[in-house]
């Protein structure tokens, strides 16, 4: 079960690259889509070269409309796969249909459940029955009960191996941000869960600028890891653009992360 009455001390999840939880902090980074090869393997140069032991990169792509670029497919996971392997990283990527599971568990090492699935209880029940780490994603508009019966069904199945995060929720302005980081989310889940808890403060913020405050605001309450999206051209970026880091300021983040974890 996912609550601390059942499991008093933290879960660590070991993955080839990374620790999770407990102590440790993973940063997991990369491009929002995977756009080509030759990209999330820069993309993923970049990050490693900062920290990051996770790349992140997205194959099948939750739209908000259906004419929007909708992903690569397996031809993406192939090259996050490639890209990870070459770089020694882990690889996390979005699975977005039940239809779909055997063939991203082929390729990836951390399935990612997205804002939008998070209550697919078809999908969290298909993911139940594998056996690699999987990162819930905060509903937009869900509570925290929701977010842990969500972790709930995929224990359910079996598999322990959740991470937590949050990725900002629907409030009253979303003129600004494009979503707002719920910071008191991350202590509260810590503190009825024992899954490591990580922030998106990329897709919370939905704009570059405040990416890195965000960022640090999470670390200070305590998130387990970051999850943050990067472009070396976010202009020309295939989605979400608008909400990349650059590489270097990728590096400045980690810098400033290592900051504020030295002194809490
Ligand atoms: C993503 O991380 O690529 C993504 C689509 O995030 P979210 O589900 O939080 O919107």
């Amino acid at each position: 079960a996912s609550s601390r009455d059942f499991h008093p001390e933290d879960t660590i999840i070991k993955t080839k690259h990374s620790m999770i939880g407990g102590k440790h902090f993973v940063f997991m980074a990369g491009p929002d889509a995977i756009e080509s090869a030759a990209h999330v393997l820069e993309m993923g140069r970049a990050v490693k070269a900062a920290g990051a032991t996770v790349l992140r990169g997205g194959a099948f792509k939750p739209r908000t409309s259906p004419y929007s670029f909708q992903g690569n497919g397996e031809a993406g996971l192939k090259a996050h796969r490639a890209a990870a392997d070459a770089l020694e990283m882990d690889m996390v990527t979005e699975i977005l249909d039940t239809k779909d599971v055997d063939l991203v568990a082929e390729y990836t090492d951390i399935f990612q459940v997205g804002t939008r699935n998070m209550q697919n209880f078809a999908l969290l029940k298909a993911l139940g029955q594998k056996r690699k780490p999987v990162v819930l994603k905060r509903g937009m508009s869900a509570t925290i009960d929701d977010l842990l019966n969500a972790a709930e069904y995929i224990v359910a199945g079996g598999n322990n191996q959740i991470i937590l995060m949050e990725r900002g929720i629907r409030t009253y302005d979303n003129k600004y941000t494009r979503n707002t980081i719920d910071v008191s989310a991350i202590p509260v889940l810590q503190s009825l869960t024992h899954f490591p808890v990580i922030a998106d403060a990329s897709h919370a913020a939905g704009v570059a600028k405040f990416v890195t405050p965000l960022a640090l605001a999470a670390v200070a309450a305590g998130a387990q890891g970051l999850m943050t999206e990067i472009h070396d051209d976010p202009v020309h970026a295939f989605v979400d653009g608008a909400q990349a880091l650059t590489p270097d300021q990728f590096v400045k983040l980690s810098q400033k992360v290592n900051g504020i974890r030295a002194v809490i």
